[in-house]
């Protein structure tokens, strides 16, 4: 199992010959560059190769004319410990996610943990812990962000502070736990939001025996940062009081991969509609009862592109830039400063597309060519997508 200290230094990385550029940022999701400079781990350049300071770097890399994204920004994971889950028995699996695109994913609860406190003081417990674990230990180099407390009956503000004091960021999905109240929920919630703790609802039908229904009406009033896969998780609800969420919430609509695909896409395209296409984030909400899907989020992107008609760099735009964001991640988009958390993708060899971003919009899963976490390579072509028609090069250290 690949694992990354988190203290690992990139130096100085060149990326050039990028035949395109996704930004991540939806107000201009293609970028006129073709070179990228980075150093210790951050983007400290982006432009034209000649307008670039690409000396004496330790590491250059040749895209070949393939295209570079933000990582993969998954918003909706479900982790326990380690690069093992309990919910399919499987290890390796962020690893393989990671093979997938993915650079960061976002606990949406540890819930899958066999005898999983439910008490208060046991759920903080394990919400540190979880935290602390993710921090020290990136399975593939990947970002996970975890730590997610499901908040139960009985909970008093000073919980949410004591959380917020041991460097909890996030809420699980609400209404796993004993809450399921919209008022209740609501009390609980602003106390997260006062000590910085951004929180996250279930919505639509339960997801497993034991699990439970958050209508609308819920989601409304519990008035959680993110409304948590909008399109059930698997069972949706109807696609009106869907489409009512996206309209009356002004939250970010979270459109999962273990969800309705049909509501998914009548999400998107009516956050479209009210032209808030930047509260669009996408997730896996794996490992579910669905399985681990490595290319989940890349699924997600083909679905919403070819079914949903929906431009391809555009749905890039939902799975990085936009969850940053409204997350507040240094990762997600192309910028300098940000983090150098890069996917390079080329069309899938045979396909029927003209380049990559036609073959998506055909409904083509992109070839992942290699991907790269803090500066550091962390996979070359990937051994889970159908393989990328190029793919790029490591060239010698120029120094
Ligand atoms: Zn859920």
């Amino acid at each position: 199992m690949a694992t990354a200290a988190p203290t690992e230094k990139s130096g100085k990385v060149v990326i050039r010959n990028i035949g395109l550029l996704l930004s991540g940022d939806i107000d201009r999701p293609i970028l006129d560059a073709d070179t990228l400079v980075i150093k210790d781990g951050l983007i400290v350049a982006v432009g034209k190769e000649a307008d670039c300071d690409t000396a004496q770097a330790q590491t250059v890399i040749d895209a070949r004319r393939t295209c570079v994204a933000p990582g993969l920004i998954d918003s909706h994971v479900h982790p326990v410990f380690g690069d093992w889950t309990p919910r399919q028995n499987q290890t390796g699996w962020i690893d393989s996610t990671m093979n997938g695109g993915v650079t960061t994913m976002i606990s949406a609860g540890e819930v899958h943990l066999p005898g999983r406190p439910k008490d208060i003081v046991g759920l903080k417990a394990l919400a540190i812990t979880a935290q602390r674990a993710f921090d020290n230990f990136r399975p593939g180099g990947v970002k996970v962000l975890a730590g997610a407390p499901i908040i139960e009956k009985g909970m008093v503000e000073q919980d949410f502070k004591d959380l917020a004091d041991a460097g909890v960021t996030l809420l699980g999905e609400v209404g796993l736990g004993s809450v399921k109240a919209g008022y209740e929920a609501q009390e609980m919630v602003r106390w997260a939001r006062k000590y910085g703790i951004q929180s996250t609802i279930h919505t639509g039908g339960p997801s497993i025996p034991g699990s439970g229904l958050i209508d609308k009406d819920v989601v409304l009033e519990a008035d959680a940062d993110v409304i948590g896969h909008i399109n059930g998780g698997h069972t949706a609800l109807s696609e009106a009081h869907v489409c009512e969420l996206c309209e009356k919430s002004s939250r970010a609509i979270e459109i999962v991969h273990n969800g309705n695909e049909k509501v998914a896409i009548a999400a998107a395209q009516a956050a479209l509609a009210l032209k808030c296409p930047h509260r669009v984030i996408l997730g896996t909400d794996g490992p579910a009862g669905s399985g681990v899907q490595p290319l989940g989020m890349l699924r997600m992107v083909a679905l919403l592109s070819s079914l949903g008609g929906i431009p391809a760099e555009l749905v890039f735009c939902f799975a990085t830039g936009n969850t940053a964001r409204l997350r507040n991640l240094n990762c997600g988009l192309i910028e300098v400063g940000r983090a150098a958390d890069f996917v390079f993708m080329d069309k899938a060899q045979h396909s029927a597309g003209r380049d990559l971003l036609d073959s998506i919009a055909l409904g083509d899963i992109p070839g992942v060519g290699m991907v790269m976490i803090d500066g550091i390579v962390r996979c070359g072509r990937s051994r889970n997508t159908p393989p990328a028609t190029e793919v790029p090069v490591v060239l010698s250290a120029a120094h």
